[in-house]
């Protein structure tokens, strides 16, 4: 019920007073103090005495006065209650903010909980299937080793053309199998950050020229021409890791080999500039191939992309190339793309941040001897001017020119005399051998020459005779250097041999190794046992790790072949048994991994064991060559010596 305001209250008090009493004498008779008043004499008193009017009125006048006090009072009363109103609306605020902000607490708390389970997860699962890629990668390959290695090894037999071509085909199976293992195994490892970069000063030419060593059998079965040009203002050594910059060069070649069908290769590095202490390196793989549609583009660098699914059944491949070479170029700070026209070839390219090194010691030792000049004949245009180019980097006087018949009417001049002359071997008209004939029989023996061919090994042994070097392109710079100034400045004698392009005898054969083949799979063990037979090389066999401590304790062996897992005693395990064994000692023997655990911890944890070297199975019969040679041909005795004085018994850690 709606309350009377204290306004209200007061005037009705006021005004009821002022005029309670002339109300009633204007009624009745009254007697106030003795003195009757009627409504007669009021108002005749009233008109005598003016006086009376203000009393009279003075009810009237307090009336008002107890409105006025009234109304501030209600005034007051109503502040009061909107303050307080306003008090307790914002302490319910409060109360509701508070409980909100509990709330809000609350959910983060969990919402982090939830976050850290999810990582956890996350982490295991990443971890569960590196563990299970590393472990199908160590189960395929295992099988691997022995289809790859016994299939090289029978494909060397005598075999019916046949067989020898169902030989072939199992060994290449075998081997694309295993280059899309390394893929996976690769994308996987640089998808779960386990991709690590390795940072060594090295020739900028290097990853290229192996990248063009690796490729260019396939090439030369194409007629493909791989060329390579350095521009003038790229630093000739940086500091990187080689072996990424090799794995995408070799996948953008190996890619250009394969949708070109005509024509060349080209690999063009040149300097975007500065950046700090970085110079910007552009290296590009053209191509003149069928191209990429424009619609395409975009994919390519995507993982599992092929431009149409047919690809795959023609070409074969994964679709995993590019997309591993577009995480490792961005991990090395780079940007790889590609400009194509459908039908006319392909450029793709990538750009790199690389410090400058300093001279790796692979400089170029130019002989005393002068060289008159050099004279090249090449029909490729390209290939001219970029060989040109290069030994006049070399401070050659070079002439050169594309027709064998114009080379001939040259030396008609009797002043025209060059010291070498190069020569292709397939040319139009005249091919290089006939060419070189021609000239012999103008010149004899004044001039030498070197031939670089693109199709390999003279069909006709006899060929090679005019010849005082037969090079295979593409050549490396290293070897046309060589053999553009060792023919000039080598006896006769030493350029005959000089001029056979395969390589050097091997000396591991006769060299008195011992060696133990650690290995429990019987298959493996045959396999690794015949490469070593194809080597001239023997071994005793243990088949776990508890064998071979025992037999390195009875034996001084020079060289252990050792499987990571084998049953009793692990690879690792034995390795820091035998270092321990064998102590600060010159009889500490080389121990190399040979195993089918590929991940770089696998290196990692063998080098921390005490192992030297590492090969990955399968192993190839030029992987084991190549390791043997490393270790115990001339160049690698440095290494054995370095290896027997840094043998630590504890980590029995040797740097590579
Ligand atoms: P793959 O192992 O299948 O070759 P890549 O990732 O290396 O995988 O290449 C993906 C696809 O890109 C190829 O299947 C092919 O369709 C296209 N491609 C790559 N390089 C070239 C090129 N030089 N010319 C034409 N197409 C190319």
């Amino acid at each position: 019920m709606k309350k009377y305001s204290t306004t209200s209250r007061y005037t009705l008090i006021g005004s009821a007073i002022g005029l309670f009493f002339p109300l009633l004498a204007a009624i009745v008779e009254i007697k106030i103090l003795g003195l009757a008043i009627n409504p007669l004499n009021l108002w005749v008193a009233q008109k005598e005495q003016p006086l009376l009017w203000i009393i009279d009125l003075a009810p009237l006048f307090l009336g008002f006065l107890s409105w006025m006090v009234g109304k501030k009072q209600d005034t007051l009363s109503a502040l009061n209650d909107n303050l307080e109103n306003q008090v307790v609306q914002r302490t319910k605020e409060l109360i509701q903010k508070n409980q909100d902000l509990h709330q809000e607490i609350t959910e983060r708390v969990h919402v982090e909980e939830n976050l850290i389970r999810a990582r956890l997860t996350a982490e295991n699962a990443a971890k569960a299937r590196s563990e299970f890629l590393s472990n199908m990668s160590h189960e395929i390959r295992t099988p691997l080793n022995a289809i790859i290695g016994l299939t090289g090894l029978l494909s060397e037999t005598i075999l019916e053309a046949e067989q020898a071509d169902f030989v072939n085909i199992v060994r290449m199976s075998g081997e694309s199998l295993l280059c899309i293992i390394n893929d996976i195994l690769d994308y996987s490892k640089i998808e779960s950050g386990k991709m690590e970069l390795e940072e060594h000063p090295f020739a900028l030419i290097d990853p290229i020229e192996d990248a063009f060593d690796l490729l260019s059998t396939k090439a030369n079965e194409k007629n493909l021409e791989l060329i390579y040009e350095v521009q003038d203002s790229v630093p000739a050594y940086i500091s990187g890791d080689i072996t990424r910059i090799r794995q995408i060069l070799v996948n953008l070649v190996s890619n250009a080999v394969k949708f070109t069908d005509s024509g060349e290769i080209f690999v063009h590095v040149k300097s975007l500039g500065k950046k700090g202490d970085l110079h910007i390196l552009r290296f590009a793989v053209k191509d003149s191939g069928i191209g990429i549609p424009a619609d395409r583009v975009d994919k390519l660098f995507k993982s599992f992309s092929q431009v149409d699914a047919s690809t795959t059944r023609k070409y074969g491949g994964t679709g995993l190339g590019l997309a591993i070479c577009n995480k490792l170029v961005s991990l090395m700070g780079g940007e790889i793309g590609v400009e194509s026209v459908e039908g006319s070839g392909s450029t793709f390219y990538f750009t790199l941040q690389v410090p400058i090194a300093k001279d790796v010691g692979k400089g170029l030792y130019f002989p005393s001897q002068t060289i008159n000049e050099v004279l090249i004949v090449d029909d490729n245009e390209a290939n001219l001017k970029i060989l040109t180019s290069r030994l006049k980097k070399w401070g050659l006087k070079v002439s050169q020119t594309n027709l064998p018949l114009k080379a001939l009417s040259m030396f008609s001049d009797p002043h025209f005399q060059p010291s070498v002359v190069i020569v292709d071997l397939n040319m139009p008209l005249m091919d290089g051998v006939t060419l070189a004939k021609e000239i012999r029989q103008i010149r004899g023996d004044s001039v030498n020459l070197i031939m670089l061919s693109s199709s390999g090994n003279p069909e006709n042994q006899d060929d090679r005779q005019w010849f005082n070097s037969w090079q295979i392109k593409p050549v490396r710079n290293e070897q046309l250097f060589n053999a553009v100034f060792r023919t000039v400045t080598l006896p006769s004698k030493e350029k005959t041999n000089n001029a056979s392009p395969s390589r050097p005898e091997r000396a591991v054969g006769s060299l008195p190794i011992r060696i133990l083949l650690a290995e429990d799979n019987t298959i493996n063990q045959k396999v690794a046992l015949r490469l070593l037979d194809k080597i001239g090389l023997r071994a005793d066999v243990a088949s776990n790790g508890a064998e071979a401590v025992l037999a390195a304790s009875t034996i001084s062996y020079d060289l252990i072949l050792m499987d990571m897992q084998m049953p009793e005693k692990d690879g690792l395990e034995a390795t820091r048994e035998i270092r321990k064994n064998q102590g600060e000692t010159t009889l500490q023997p080389i121990i190399i991994a040979m195993t089918a655990n590929v991940m770089n911890e696998d290196r990692v944890r063998c080098m921390e064991a005490g192992m030297n070297d590492f090969l990955s199975k399968p192993v190839k019969l030029s992987e084991m060559e190549a390791m043997i040679d490393k270790w115990f041909l001339d160049s690698g005795k440095e290494n054995v010596a370095q290896t027997i004085s840094s043998i630590a018994p504890s980590t029995g850690q040797i740097s590579e």
